[in-house]
């Protein structure tokens, strides 16, 4: 559980009118000060009523979409005491096609105090080869746990409101606009819901997930997408003890797929996922999946599919006052697809560096803060993602490789406990395993040979 320490006051305490807070430079929308502002006998002027008034509607920070990165960064912004506005299309609690799996650093993100909802913890873990060569692995502690979505996710909503943030649920936004008739000056950007509404905030975090409109308006660019697909099974008492505690992963048959089965008490969470455009070669796995594992006598409670959307390194973060992140953005775990962790890392950092834009009283500085915003991320999760990618292309090549690996060279498997636990990440081992990095190397320079060979032979 995250050790950041917030400020314990009540929210209505800590917020304070936009323009009077600390650190606040003190201006009304026209610039002028609350000195400047009141007449010589000390009541304000009609001029600066209006202005205050103005300012009153205009929310510091409005996050779009209330999955994990949106609570995240409503939380963050409302914990600074600003005025944040947490706009979700759907009604509260929302299913969403995902595993559920938190790893450490997804545990070590949560808002102070959070309790995790979990449905199990996981001690054990099946790795299997299309199907094959099946062996499982275990762990005294505990390796990660399984939730989910719909309450863990109104959890973190909670959260958010407990420190303050607003919640309108049912709002679909359609679009934002930093330019035009609806925006009211340079320091505000307007949000248009889908029934033609306006909102206005000085700064916008789009974590609208995978399909986002905000992402469209930055122009995230993104080098993998991939479909997920998954059936919530709810199986007889017999079935749920034989998975308790123990998830089963399998590499799949297609180039970097793999599927899963993530027990939560009654129900098995059972999917898969691979490269978007194998659709049907996708779905075929899942049900193969499925009958082999012995469950196709169930009837799922749910199945569903999503898209997962990975940003190419060169992709923007920002434009001007809107910021973007999770799955807008497109951060996630190149190789295991994870996205929870990304999404709640990614959430806070947006939230406390638009809590800086919106402070920024002109086009420089907004752009200094977005900038610092995008530092932040590429710093941190772009690393990650960056060794992400190189462990899909290997993955993508030699499945039975890295599946002997897994099940027989122990070192392997105790890194890959350490880093479900979330007490150290691939990007550390990496860098302080010599022979980690040589062999990452070796295979690296591997696929460089293919991509020339296959490039000769074609030319
Ligand atoms: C099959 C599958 C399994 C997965 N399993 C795991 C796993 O086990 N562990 C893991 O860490 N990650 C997993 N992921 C990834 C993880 O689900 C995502 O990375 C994570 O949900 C991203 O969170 P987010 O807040 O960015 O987006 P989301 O969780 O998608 O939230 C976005 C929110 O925005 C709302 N929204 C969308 N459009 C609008 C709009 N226009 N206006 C207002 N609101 C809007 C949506 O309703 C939604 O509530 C999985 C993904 C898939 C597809």
């Amino acid at each position: 559980m995250s050790s950041e320490n917030s400020s314990e006051k009540p929210a209505d305490e800590r917020r304070e009118q936009p323009g009077t807070g600390p650190d606040e430079p003190g201006t009304g929308p026209d610039g002028t000060t609350p000195e400047e502002a009141r007449s010589p006998e000390g009541a304000r002027s009609p001029e600066a009523d209006r202005g205050a008034e103005a300012e009153r509607d205009v929310w510091d920070v409005i996050v779009v979409g209330a999955g994990p990165a949106g609570a995240s960064a409503a939380y963050a912004a409302a914990v600074a005491g600003r005025r944040v506005l947490l706009l979700e299309k759907a009604e509260l609690p929302r299913y969403k096609t995902c595993g559920g799996g938190i790893i450490g650093p997804s545990r070590d993100s949560l808002p102070p105090g959070f309790e995790l909802p979990l449905r199990d913890r996981v001690h054990a873990v099946t790795f299997s080869l299309d199907g094959k060569y099946a062996r499982t692995r275990r762990s005294k502690q505990m390796l990660f746990g399984l939730i989910n979505r719909p309450e863990f996710d109104q959890g973190l909503v909670e959260a958010a409101q407990k420190a303050g943030a607003e919640l309108r649920t049912g709002a679909t936004v359609s679009r934002v606009e930093q330019h035009g008739p609806a925006v009211p000056d340079r320091r505000t950007a307007a949000v248009v819901l889908s029934e033609g509404e306006t909102l206005l905030a000085h700064a916008v975090v789009g974590a609208d997930g995978s399909a986002s409109r905000i992402g469209a308006h930055v122009g995230v660019k993104l080098d993998q997408v991939d479909l997920g697909l998954e059936a919530e099974i709810p199986v007889p008492e017999t079935v749920a003890e034989d998975w308790a505690g123990r998830v089963l992963i399998d590499w799949g048959p297609m180039p970097g797929s793999y599927g899963w089965v993530f027990p939560k008490g009654d129900t098995l969470t059972v999917g898969v996922i691979s490269a978007r455009g194998e659709g049907a070669a996708t779905k075929r796995y899942l049900e193969d999946f499925i009958a082999r594992l012995g469950l196709a006598g169930f009837e799922p409670s749910i199945s569903s599919g999503h898209l997962t959307r990975c940003r190419s390194d060169d992709s923007p973060l920002s434009r001007g006052r809107v910021l973007v992140c999770g799955d807008a953005a497109g951060l996630l775990e190149p190789w295991t697809r994870e996205g929870i962790s990304f999404a709640l890392r990614s959430g806070r950092l947006a939230g406390e560096w638009a809590v800086r834009v919106a402070e920024a009283h002109d086009a420089v500085d907004t752009r200094r803060q977005a900038l610092n915003y995008a530092f932040a991320v590429r710093a941190g999760l772009g690393v990650e993602m960056s060794l992400g990618r190189r462990m899909l292309s290997v993955f993508e090549r030699r499945p039975g490789l890295l599946h002997a690996v897994l099940t027989g060279f122990r070192p392997a498997w105790n890194a890959f406990a350490k880093i479900t636990r979330g007490s150290t990440s691939l990007t550390e081992i990496v860098r302080t395993h010599p022979l980690a990095r040589r062999a990452l190397s070796t295979l690296d320079r591997e696929e460089k040979q293919g991509v020339r060979e296959g490039a000769a032979e074609s030319a």
